[in-house]
């Protein structure tokens, strides 16, 4: 696992910042496994959809002369929930893309704002996170 034993007692405060814990070899790989398994993951899930889409776009076009206004309206809902779900899935996928990226040039595991090392509790439930907590809220509010 990634969480070495150095989370001790009496270290509550240091619990979530851990700068000098140097990842090993077997470590990368180890990140590096799992983030490629979920890209490939989420490859298949992509092409899933846009199937499902193109069969969904199939049935649209043989039967749309009977439609009532209800029949379309929930006909374009469907559709729109697809390429919603779509998008979705490229996007994480451009995430894991990225951490592979930042994996194989050194910087994972860094936050891509200000440089401090992302905790590994948090790399271990978002392994695709490349910003730290208080740089990914600060973005976020300035999207908002
Ligand atoms: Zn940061």
């Amino acid at each position: 696992m990634l969480v070495n034993g150095a989370v001790a007692a009496g270290s509550q405060v240091a619990k979530t910042e851990n700068p000098d814990r140097v990842r090993s070899l077997a470590d990368t790989e180890q990140i590096r496994g799992s983030l490629q398994a979920r890209y490939d993951e989420l490859t298949a899930e992509y092409e899933r959809a846009v199937a499902e889409n193109q069969v969904l776009r199939l049935v649209e076009g043989g039967d749309t002369a009977g439609d009532d206004q209800v029949d379309s309206g929930t006909k374009t809902a469907e559709r729109e929930t697809a390429q919603y779900l779509i998008l979705a899935i490229l996007d994480r996928r451009v995430q894991f893309e990225r951490a592979l990226a930042r994996l194989a040039e050194g910087t994972y595991g860094f936050c891509e704002g200000c440089a401090v090392p992302i905790p590994v509790e948090r790399l271990e439930i978002f392994p695709s996170a490349t910003s730290c907590v208080t740089c990914k809220q600060a973005r976020e509010r300035r999207a908002a």
